[in-house]
């Protein structure tokens, strides 16, 4: 979608301009620039080219009308506030130009630095840099100009230009083997202007072009080269990964360059206003001296904690602390910055309501609270079911035995073993074979997000928790340890060595993402406490860990919210008990064909393949009390709770012996002259039900209808179980499910025989049994209306009505060809993950209005996947469903995003 383009519209503002709630057309850093600029807080000025200019040059390939001259306009504003021009000889401004979509994409896009030098601005930057303390003896800073000139030559040919990147990087390294070193901070003046002649060679190599020397060309150039970056291969396999819209396009930020590399009073940081890794209150941050910032999210240097540059420069320490005071309390919520010190004066590049871990997600949320920035109900909101599942990931089971060979930063928690791996494109092609892998590398780049997208887990033995390793695991959930300086990696030989023992690519390491550690082989796992919490194993009251408390109060709340409850998917005892610790008020869907399998298959395959009566008599006889024992087992776990108990529903062919082999057997037994008379019948039986397509075939209420007396065994087994609580004083709630309906008539056929059996076994036991169906097959939620007229509620099937919406085999689809769909953006996550509202949504949506209008109060509920979505409980709460049910263990998931779903609703619906 193009912006319309109009002949005045606007596409540049200056930070005075703008806020922090112009995301959408000024990108989050472009509108939070803005923002700490009319706080008053120290930001170079620059101006925002919006992302509607953005989008209108994706659309043309070219720059819409206007654009030059607001640029030009803003410049020389830009120009007067400083008292220096682009790019003049004698006292040069510079400027930065930075990517700046509307959701943060670290490290995807392009920055340019240090535009508006050339071969005579070099000059008059030396002179006008000089006069740090400890730099430049003779009033100039040759080293410092000289460094900046090839920076920029650097990134400009990499990023404007397309010269390959690592052709710079072989220069750099050249000059630096002549001269004995292996550190940057050794080369001298001499060194970086040679470098910056060896430069400008491989830029006229591979562009047929001089370096541009026009401070304005390399401005306009730079511009674009950001705007391009938009549709760079690794954002869009970014933006795919985060479901990050592919029409926002970037604003693109101008700004004052400011120096971290200017001496030893100067640097830069990143930091955090509470941990972004636990959510512990106080600052977190690292901090480089005499450093530019793409250092320091590089990993390139270790830094230093934050708390260092108190002795080295109490001032700016404590502004910048009383600077991270006023954001949290202005964005109420834990902010992150970036800033950089020039000589001794403070300066605020960027800030941002920071990315965090789960746990510090609800940790910050329920401190929030406390110090009153928040209500619940905002503290609801931030955080989400995604967060809560993380949570609920197992940890490392440690004990003596498993000692760590080295310690790294505990970047993005969680607990991941797998086989080690040195590039990228090994971890992708290893995870493809099935396997866990732990992609370890030096440090990461934007070039390893395939590898990192494989990975279980990511281990890097430089960078601290800003580190494009550290920054991009926590935004995927992926478990990664950064900055584990004791491991040696040697990516050519596929090793690396740590504590003196050497690992080899295929060698097996584990990973603590939370305490940082590495053990060799593979560390056995333990389960979440806030999964002991969830099974009552863990009094929040009384435990000091600030993640239960917070996910205790935070629950608490969402239940009190809610309009939807939500029951589970549970077809055991066991599993109908963990589900009620869990919160599931009751059983959405029992389904029963697992409990005709094992012993019990061989009473079943006589019962389909019957010829005479008095066979399929004796196998439903034998099965009863069978299916009676396991419906009482489920209603007593359940007591007092309704149990919805699904009819049997398997393709038929999961009952019957495989076709194939079969024959073969028969084949074989005939060749060796054994009697197959028993086995030949079989055979034949087997042949005469074989479907080609299953799914579509004789199952559901179709079973039902054509063997006799099948259904009605179980409706008797539901109602006796029922009963027998009932004497034994417990209160049994049966909801009988009829599955795959598409016509009222099949559904009323069933209800005659099942009513009859129900008002003979119930009698005067007070146990009251509902009717009611599925809907599943897209012609039951279009005759809705009708089906509810037999039927006391409905459960929405969403894997059948998604399978037969759309004409997708569940069984097939996903491996075969939904990564083409998705890489074509036919749809951003899979319609069997995540409801389609769109489609199989509002086949939903009309079976609910029909059906409610034709029987007011009609009970609905869904009990596909996607009863424990997250996205998915937002729609069935819009749509006015009564539950939600979900496997057990997504039943807390569930209850968080229905209280979500009406505090984002604005709705004050409680229950
Ligand atoms: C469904 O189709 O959504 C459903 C719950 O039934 P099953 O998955 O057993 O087909
Ligand atoms: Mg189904």
């Amino acid at each position: 979608m193009a912006a319309q383009e109009t002949v005045d519209q606007k596409y540049v503002y200056d930070f005075s301009e703008g806020n922090k709630d112009l995301k959408d057309l000024l990108g989050g850093k472009g509108a939070n620039l803005a923002e700490m600029t009319n706080l008053g807080l120290p930001v170079p000025p620059g101006f925002t080219i919006t992302t509607e200019a953005c989008q209108a040059y994706l659309a043309t390939g070219r720059e819409p009308d206007g654009l030059a001259g607001q640029i030009e306009a803003h410049l020389e504003s830009l120009e007067r506030a400083m008292g220096k021009r682009l790019g003049d000889p004698q006292d040069p401004l510079l400027v930065s130009v930075r990517s700046g979509a509307k959701f943060s994409m670290p490290g995807m896009m392009e920055t340019v630095l240090n535009v508006g030098l050339n071969d005579q601005s070099v000059e008059g930057l030396a002179r006008q840099a000089g006069g740090s303390t400890g730099q430049a003896a003779s009033g100039g800073n040759d080293r410092f100009a000289w460094d900046s000139y090839r920076r920029l030559i650097q990134m400009f040919g990499k990023t404007v230009c397309e010269v390959p990147g690592e052709e710079f990087e072989q220069a750099l390294d050249k000059v630096k083997s002549t001269k004995g070193t292996t550190n940057d901070l050794d080369l001298d003046a001499d060194d970086l202007r040679g470098l910056v002649d060896a430069y400008k060679k491989i830029f006229l190599k591979h562009t047929g072009r001089e370096f541009p020397q026009q401070p304005r060309e390399q401005l306009d150039l730079a511009i674009r080269a950001v705007f391009e970056s938009w549709n760079a291969e690794r954002a869009v396999l970014y933006r795919r990964q985060e479901r990050i819209p592919a029409d926002l396009g970037t604003a693109v930020n101008v700004v004052t360059m400011v120096f971290g590399n200017l001496g030893p009073d100067s640097g830069t940081g990143v930091a955090f206003t509470r941990d972004p890794a636990s959510g512990a209150q106080g600052i977190y941050g690292d901090y480089l001296a005499n450093a530019q910032g793409e250092d320091v999210v590089a990993g390139i240097r270790n830094t230093v904690p934050l708390q260092e540059l108190e002795q080295l420069d109490k001032t700016s320490y404590d502004e910048l602390l009383g600077i991270m005071a006023r954001l949290e309390e202005h964005y109420k919520d834990l902010c992150d910055i970036e800033f950089t010190i020039e000589r001794g004066k403070l300066w605020m590049l960027q800030t941002r309501v920071g990315k965090r871990t789960a746990a510090a997600a609800f940790v910050i949320a329920g401190q929030l609270v406390d110090e009153g920035l928040i209500d619940l109900d905002e503290a609801l909101h931030r955080v989400n079911g995604a967060q809560l599942a993380q949570l609920m990931f197992p940890r490392f089971q440690l004990d003596h035995e498993f000692q760590p060979v080295a310690k790294g930063i505990g970047a993005s928690p969680g607990a991941a073993s797998g086989t080690v791996v040195f590039t990228s494109a090994r971890a992708v092609e290893l995870a493809a074979e099935g396997k866990s892998v732990i992609l370890v590398r030096r440090e990461t780049n934007p070039d390893d997000l395939n590898g990192m997208i494989a990975a279980k887990g990511i281990l890097t033995s430089r960078g601290g928790k800003t580190s494009h390793a550290a920054v991009v695991a926590r935004g995927m959930g992926k478990t990664c340890v950064s900055g584990a300086d004791e491991i040696d990696v040697n990516v050519p030989a596929k090793r690396f060595t740590v504590a003196g023992q050497t690992v080899n690519e295929g060698d097996v390491v584990s990973i603590d993402g939370t305490t940082g550690k590495v053990y060799l082989g593979e560390v056995p796992v333990m389960p979440s406490e806030v999964v002991q919490y969830f099974e009552g194993s863990l009094d929040p009251e009384h435990i000091d860990n600030p993640l239960v408390r917070a996910v205790h109060r935070i629950m608490t709340h969402a239940d009190g919210k809610r309009r939807l409850a939500v029951r589970t998917n549970a077809d055991t005892g066991a599993d109908a008990a963990r589900a009620r610790r869990f919160g599931a008020e009751g059983i959405g869907l029992c389904r029963t064909e697992h409990m005709f399998l094992g012993d019990r298959r061989e009473l079943v395959e006589r019962l389909i393949l019957a010829r005479a009566e008095g066979e399929r008599e004796a196998a439903l006889a034998a099965l009863l009390p069978l299916q009676r024992a396991d419906f009482e087992q489920i209603f007593r776990e359940m007591d007092g709770l309704p149990v919805t108990v699904r009819l049997i529903d398997p393709p038929l062919h999961e009952f019957l012996p495989p076709l194939e082999q079969l024959a073969v057997n028969v084949a074989v037994a005939q060749e060796r002259g054994e009697d197959v008379a028993k086995e030949e019948a079989l055979l034949a039986a087997v042949r005469r039900m074989h479907e080609e397509n299953p799914m579509l075939g004789l199952r559901g209420v179709r079973l039902g209808l054509v063997i006799p007396g099948l259904f009605a065994m179980q409706v008797r087994a539901i109602a006796e179980a029922a009963v027998i609580c009932a004497r034994g004083g417990g209160v049994a709630k049966p909801e009988i499910m009829v599955p795959l309906v598409g016509a009222v008539q099949e559904l009323e056929t069933v209800r005659a025989e099942a009513e009859k059996i129900i008002a003979e076994v119930v009698g005067d036991s007070g146990v009251e049994v509902l009717i009611g169906t599925m809907i599943e097959v897209p012609r039951a939620a279009l005759t809705a209306g009708q089906i509810a007229e037999a039927a006391e509620f409905f459960s929405f099937g969403t894997n059948d009505l998604t399978q037969m919406g759309w004409g997708f085999s569940r069984d097939d689809v996903e491996g075969a060809f939904f990564w083409r769909y998705l890489e074509l953006g036919i749809f951003g996550i899979s319609p069997f993950e995540s409801i389609d509202r769109d489609g199989v949504g509002r086949l939903v949506r009309i079976a609910a209005e029909e059906g409610r209008a034709a029987r007011p109060g009609l009970k609905l509920g869904v009990c596909g996947e996607h009863g424990g979505d997250p996205d998915s409980v937002h729609f069935f709460h819009e749509v006015g469903l009564d539950y939600v049910s979900c496997s057990p263990f997504r039943v807390p998931v569930a209850r968080l995003e229905a209280g979500r779903a009406v505090v984002e609703t604005g709705g004050s619906d409680s229950r």
